[in-house]
């Protein structure tokens, strides 16, 4: 999964996220009409939009890769 990074607060921690999936499954029935969804397969992911907890909507969510965080600090 993505990192993400708030450059107004600097929250790593809490995001909005908003997703698009298109996913195939296999609806099982049961003969009573009791639905169990199994095998299901993603298909597409779209990653809309992502808002700051804190921010929102004045936030600026931006993407960072896992070894640019670092616990004391931001690495430059
Ligand atoms: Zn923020």
């Amino acid at each position: 999964m993505p990192r993400y990074r708030c450059a107004a607060c600097g929250n790593l921690t809490r995001f909005d996220v908003v997703t698009t999936r298109r996913t195939r499954a296999f609806h099982h029935y049961t003969v009573g009409g009791e639905l169990q969804v199994e095998d299901e397969e993603l298909l597409d992911e779209q990653v809309e939009s992502v808002t700051c907890r804190w921010c929102d909507p004045g936030g600026s969510v931006e993407l960072v890769s896992d070894d640019a965080v670092e616990p004391d600090g931001e690495r430059t």
